[in-house]
């Protein structure tokens, strides 16, 4: 008997699989994770109750049409129900993105580096990656982005702020290069990082894709809520994007758990914006503590730090490892180190001031 393999699709060859953030070393040894982007405080008060009352209908699959969420989700941010599409996490409703919008023959532009997804989901629907450098103050080079455009670009990632460099587009910048798009091409503004964001200039998406059918606002509780676990975000955008969204999104993908928590967690903004506001002022002491040490750093506007090491990035990872803390690095590149416990950061920082003398001796 012949032994052949099942047919896979060629566009899968050679797609790195993504890389999830180290996990904090067990064993005893104190460990922090500051390689994922995720929330040091626990979820916010009352998302337990409603996850454990969840929890007793497990034998039920979940509300598909996620009601309770996108009539929450409609309230809280002023939009239509009908312009609104959620799915497992806003990597699983970018995937919808892309699925909706694009194949072989198409091109997907973003900035590079930015979320290490992109490439990868754009590959997996066929479509090509045209990816833009930063600019080398590892800011999105809106012009160069723009000119990238040609009559197969369908979509367009915009991270703002930008994952892992924290840098931000500005609103009249935006504004520009949104209108250098072709009103044919969806611009995606990844907005997962939003809550974190000081600068005000810097865009709300949804005051950008109100007057603009070709944009929409990706969003995700996985971060300044803390449900990184539960796979939940969601998309803002007109029809028949939203739709083309909910068509294509994994039916049940959202569990009822995960919905149920993103409700209790919307309910719960005082202590959110109070957490936020404390992960915020960290975020600014540990920058400027870099800056102290003698780094460039680029200034950041996320839940998170992009330390430039070149070379030394590997070195540097293992010595924050070796210190306690797991950081995610980009071998050659840099590394990017969320915000996360006081003392998780205080580590963090030992470790870049000893290495800051090393790299002058
Ligand atoms: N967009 C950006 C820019 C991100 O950094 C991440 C998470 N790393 C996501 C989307 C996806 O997050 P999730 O799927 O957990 O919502």
């Amino acid at each position: 008997m012949s032994e052949t393999s099942p047919k896979l699709r060629a566009e899968l060859d050679g797609i790195p699989t993504y890389k999830p953030g180290k996990p904090a070393a067990s064993g005893g040894q104190v460990a922090y994770k500051l390689s994922s982007n995720e929330n040091p405080y626990p979820p916010l008060p009352g998302v337990v109750e409603s996850a454990i009352a969840a929890a007793h209908n497990f034998n039920r699959y979940p509300d598909m049409a996620c009601t309770g969420l996108m009539n929450e989700l409609a309230d809280r941010f002023g939009v239509p129900v009908t312009h609104l599409a959620t799915g497992t996490g806003s990597v699983g409703v970018a995937q919808s993105l892309l699925q909706s919008t694009s194949g072989p023959g198409d091109e997907v532009i973003f900035a590079w580096r930015s979320f290490e997804a992109y490439p990868i989901i754009t590959r997996i629907s066929g479509a090509t990656p045209v990816q833009v450098p930063l600019t080398p103050g590892d800011v999105h080079d809106l012009d160069a982005m723009a000119d990238a455009i040609t009559d197969r670009t369908r979509l367009i990632f915009i991270c703002n702020p930008n994952n892992p460099t924290g840098t931000v587009v500005r609103r009249a910048e935006l504004e520009r290069f949104l209108d250098r798009v072709p009103t044919d091409v969806l611009v995606v503004l990844d907005e997962a990082y939003i809550e974190f964001v000081r600068d005000v200039d810097v865009p709300n998406g949804i005051g950008i894709y109100r007057d603009r059918p070709n944009v929409a606002v990706l969003r995700t509780f996985s971060k300044a809520y803390g449900l990184a676990g539960l796979r939940v975000g969601f998309a803002i955008a007109h029809e028949p994007v939203a739709a083309a969204l909910r068509k294509t999104a994994v039916p049940f993908g959202v569990s009822q758990l995960a919905q149920d928590a993103a409700v209790a967690s919307l309910r719960a903004e005082d202590e959110l914006i109070g957490r936020v506001g404390s992960l915020v002022a960290e975020r600014v002491r540990v920058h400027q503590s870099l800056i102290k040490q003698g780094w460039t750093v680029p200034e950041t506007q996320a839940n998170f730090v992009w330390v430039r090491l070149g070379d030394r990035t590997l070195d540097f990872a293992a010595a924050c490892e070796e210190a306690g803390v797991v950081v995610r690095p980009f071998a050659g590149e840099g590394v990017r180190v969320t915000i996360g416990e006081t003392e998780a950061n205080d580590l963090f920082l030992h470790v870049t001031e000893a290495f800051h003398k090393g790299l002058q001796a």
